[in-house]
């Protein structure tokens, strides 16, 4: 009896390893392509960390001409949930993640290199085990449970590493014709790898993120096939990763101490290792402390919170780049317009420890996306928002189509568009004084600044309405005209000339359209205030600066 009769009774239909060699066969890419991919599990939870990961492998991938793939890793079946899969899918998609080969939904696929759920991959790893065993370098555990826990508490009263290693690994020492004999006693078992390390020796590891690290080599026999018949993560890891081409792995670096044990798995196998890309967490401030962004503490570490709080998804992706490489910042100074995509990201730029999350950079970068965005995409993005979380903005939105364009029109798509909308709930704060049913509804408190006197706003304004105002006018002569009215009443019409000689004048022109802007929005700050006019209209305009000479 031999290691071929054992692997033979323990797996006697699996193919052979050749059929899956040529079944997958290794892709042809062009030179430097990174083939890379997304690997969760499907718990139900869409943690920022893995879109954090999918932009950054996704990214590499699309430039240097590569590919990027979802494979779910369920292999856990106690943590599968419903719609895992879909949720996750979901997520990429509407963060413009969407992979070039993976499962599109709980069951289908695209690709050449699937079925990409571990869980549909079972023969597979029952291949690549058996192929283990006969070479003997896999071997059958029959140890309980119970007796690895008692196991576990000697090692750890005597103060040595847990697991199963060394003298500590039983069955490792089994005979074969033994093993065989138990197993025909129908004795239960699963498959521990055999592990060929010595901790005394150490390898060299150079991780593209955390560079050169040490390690001493792997002894442990971890356990490759579970009772299920399914595989554990290292071993699926081992198996997919070399089937499906990956180059480069890119993960969280939860896994960076796994590495010795994986690259042995490679060696074992016979399998060219890929690159790992270890990337660390991002952070949060706690109480003056650094920690994980929590899914149970953390909103904001769900992936689904971004559009709750309508944070558009590409603000999220550019955020994260930014977090991933700091010259992201500088980048996009000098290419202010240019798509994301056009950013050259690297792994070796990227930081080794934990970035912190922060949402005010977030909402700044999200202004400054959203003020790239056409009034109709504004509209349509700020709708679609609506539809799910405010009435209010909806009707306002829908009641008058036309007229909510101009409105979020309204200094857009000039060199310099308006930057005051972070997330769509804002947009109704930022829109609602433009709806004179709304502005006149709630009766409206003006602050006034500079000029506070109420005769003299109320003579300022009259005179606007009667000499000044025409709403035929371009933009140059009704500036003008606002300056005529500052001289009217003794304001300078220029700041600057004020500013020279202040003790001639009352104020300057900048003080008397604050009282015009006031009296029309109820705010003294707004967008382009000739702009506003023009939405309006004379009839609205007339109205409100009517109302508020009366009051
Ligand atoms: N399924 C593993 C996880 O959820 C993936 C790690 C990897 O990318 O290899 O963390």
């Amino acid at each position: 009896m031999d290691y071929k009769d054992l692997a033979n009774m323990i797996f006697p239909d699996v193919k052979d390893i050749s059929y899956y060699e040529e079944k997958y066969p290794r892709r042809e890419l062009p030179e430097g392509a990174i083939v890379t991919r997304f690997a969760p599990s499907p718990t139900g939870f869409v943690h920022i960390g893995g879109l954090y990961q999918s932009v950054i492998a996704k990214k590499m991938a699309n430039q240097t001409g590569g590919v990027f793939f979802l494979r779910i890793e369920d292999t856990d079946q106690k943590r599968e949930v419903e719609n895992g899969v879909t949720d996750i899918v979901t997520s990429l998609k509407e963060f413009g993640m969407a992979p070039d080969e993976g499962m599109i939904d709980d069951k289908n696929y695209i690709g050449n290199y699937g079925p990409y759920k571990q869980s549909l991959r079972k023969e597979i790893y029952q291949a690549y085990a058996k192929y283990l065993i006969e070479k003997g370098c896999a071997y059958p555990c029959f140890c309980k449970s119970e007796e690895l826990e008692e196991m576990r508490n000697k090692q750890e009263a005597a103060k040595e590493r847990t697991g199963y290693y060394g003298v500590w690994s039983k069955c490792r020492h089994i005979p074969v014709n033994e093993q065989i004999e138990k197993i025909k006693n129908g004795e239960e078992y699963i498959l521990r790898f055999k592990s060929p390390g010595n901790p005394e020796k150490k390898i060299k590891h150079h991780d593209v993120i955390k560079g050169n690290v040490d390690f001493p080599e792997n002894d442990q026999d971890i356990v490759i096939i579970k009772s299920d018949g399914l595989p554990t993560y290292h071993f699926a890891h081992a198996v997919d990763d070399h089937l499906m081409g990956t180059t480069h792995v890119i993960r969280g670096d939860e896994w960076l101490s796994s590495v010795p044990l994986h690259l042995q798995l490679f060696q074992v196998l016979g399998f060219k290792a890929p690159k790992y890309a270890h990337i660390a967490p991002i952070m949060k401030e706690d109480n003056g402390a650094k920690r994980k962004l929590s899914k149970r503490k953390d909103p904001e570490a769900a992936v689904s919170y971004y559009a709750e709080a309508g944070i558009p998804e590409a603000a999220v992706d550019e955020y994260l780049l930014n977090i991933a490489n700091s010259n992201f910042e500088q980048w996009r100074r000098q290419n202010p317009d240019a798509k994301m995509e056009e950013f050259e990201l690297q792994l070796n730029k990227m930081s080794v420890s934990g970035a912190l999350f922060d949402m005010v950079k977030l909402l700044d970068i999200s202004k400054r996306v959203i003020s790239k965005y056409t009034a109709v995409e504004v509209y349509e993005k700020a709708l679609a928002w609506a539809r799910n979380h405010s009435e209010e903005l909806k009707n306002l939105l829908e009641n008058d189509k036309e007229y909510a364009l101009k409105v979020l029109g309204i200094e857009r798509g000039n060199v310099k568009p308006r930057r005051d909308i972070a997330k769509w709930s804002d947009v109704k704060d930022n829109i609602i004084y433009m709806y004179d049913e709304e502005f006149f509804k709630n009766e409206q408190q003006y602050e006034f600044q500079k000029i506070n006197d109420k005769e003299e706003i109320r003579n300022i304004i009259n005179s606007y309405i009667e000499k000044y105002y025409n709403p035929e006018d371009d933009k140059e002569t009704w500036f003008s005209k606002i300056k005529d009215l500052s001289e009217e009443f003794g304001y300078a019409r220029e700041t600057k000339e004020y500013k020279q000689n202040p003790e001639n004048y009352k104020g300057h022109v900048g003080d008397v359209s604050t009282v015009i802007r006031i009296c029309l929005t109820a705010r003294s700050n707004t967008p382009d205030m000739y702009e506003i006019m023009n939405v309006l209209g004379s009839e609205s305009i007339i109205k409100r600066l009517q109302n508020a000479v009366k009051k």
